[in-house]
């Protein structure tokens, strides 16, 4: 029997994709953890009718309480583990509070890590505090690299479902709808996500992301495009053997392995039995011209963090844009490059530096859009 008290974990995004798998856990799991605090944006209902099925007395609403709620909220509610699902650059500030109060970081926001990486990576390493990926590519990377040996890794291959327009015509791009981009085949997730899956720009991030949080060079990560969801990346060991992990397409394991990691845990999760499953599973090159917003991003993380900044700022605007029709689904990556050109010789030495590149990117976009916008 366990009689260990319950691990007391703090949801941001509670009402999103990520907080909602992360509570179906926590249910499935009762009395292994306890919901010591939530947080929403502006899903008010939402987020009070969770505190009152867990019984949560901390909640905050950052729309209303401002994004500094969160600081106060990690605190009150004495968290052991802060899982941040937030979506956006948003994600960051909770990111840096709970590092620095050494507390266990599951991290789904992946832009604190592609705005932020190395600040953050020495922030974790000099609190002590555990950071593990939830993102399930880097999810599984972890496991590898962590097992394996960080001295004995060669390079690590980041999958990529390639979103909904895997196999549409280049030319009919420009036609490409919201609706369209918002269909994603094998995850289900939130909005800004979905369209970063569909442009490749998710993968993008991703690649910064691992070169961040594995401590890699551009030129030691590469993207295979595997529609089927079950192989979530792989890692060669320097004797050139590949290594993968593999299960059913289904976010909940790299949210339990956020919060259980080292221990491996039983779970009533569906299993995927290769011996019966009628599936096949094929990787294939991506189609770098077309999807040109994943080269962009290998161009970012070589170039740095001041240009990785200007990569997820722009990206995100463009996302905007595109759902409001100010743009076209072939404009992201002229835009995201303009961005980039602009503000990559910011210098980024601390979090301030951040927000201050981030701002500054946003406001270049922006104006970059509203310039096309008055020309067209
Ligand atoms: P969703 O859009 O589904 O949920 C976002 C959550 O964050 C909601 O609870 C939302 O509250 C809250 N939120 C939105 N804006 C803000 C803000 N400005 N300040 C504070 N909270 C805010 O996103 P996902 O769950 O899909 O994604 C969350 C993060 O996890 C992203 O960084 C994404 O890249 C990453 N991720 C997600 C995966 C997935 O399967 N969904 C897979 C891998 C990574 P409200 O409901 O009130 O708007
Ligand atoms: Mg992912």
């Amino acid at each position: 029997m366990n009689t260990a008290s319950p691990k007391r974990i703090v949801i941001l995004g509670a009402t999103g994709s990520i907080g909602t798998q992360a509570l179906d856990i926590v249910r499935s799991a009762r009395g292994r953890f306890c919901v010591a605090g939530l947080s929403a944006h502006s899903s008010r209902q939402k987020l009070l009718a969770l505190a009152q099925e867990f019984s949560c007395e901390n909640y905050a609403l950052t729309d209303e309480g401002g994004g500094d709620a969160l600081e106060s909220l990690i605190d009150r509610a004495r968290a052991g583990i802060v899982i941040n699902g937030i979506a956006g650059a948003a994600g960051l500030r909770p990111s840096i509070w709970t590092l620095e109060r050494g507390i266990k970081l599951a991290l789904a926001n992946k832009e604190t890590i592609v705005m932020a990486g190395s600040l953050i990576m020495r922030l974790a390493k000099e609190k002590n505090a555990l950071l593990i990926p939830v993102d399930s590519e880097h999810s599984a990377l972890f496991q590898l690299v962590t097992r394996i040996g960080k001295e004995n890794i060669e390079s690590v291959v980041l999958t990529a479902s390639g979103g909904p327009f895997r196999e549409r015509a280049q030319e009919t791009f420009d036609s490409i709808t919201a609706e369209e981009a918002l269909r994603h085949p094998t995850w289900n997730m939130g909005k800004k996500i979905t369209i970063d899956s569909a442009t490749l720009a998710n993968k993008g991030l991703e690649v910064i992301e691992a070169g961040y949080l594995f401590d890699l060079p551009a030129e030691k990560i590469s993207v295979a495009i595997h529609p089927q969801s079950l192989v979530h990346s792989l890692a060669t060991a320097k004797d050139g053997v590949l290594y993968a992990q593999i299960s059913m397409p289904d976010m909940r394991h790299p949210i339990l392995t956020a919060l259980t990691y080292p221990a491996f845990e039983k779970n009533d999760f569906a299993k995927l039995d290769l011996a019966r499953a009628v599936t096949t599973m094929s990787f294939s090159a991506p189609r770098i011209k077309d999807f040109p917003m994943l080269p962009l991003a290998f161009t970012a993380l070589k170039a740095g963090q001041a240009a990785c900044v200007a990569y997820n700022a722009a990206n995100e605007i463009a996302v905007d844009a595109f759902l409001q029709k100010k743009i076209k689904f072939t404009q992201f990556e002229s835009l995201t490059a303009r961005v980039m050109e602009e503000c990559e010789s910011q210098n980024v030495n601390s979090f301030d530096d951040v927000f201050f590149a981030d701002s500054q990117a946003r406001e270049k976009a922006r104006e970059i859009i509203g310039q096309e916008i008055r020309e067209s």
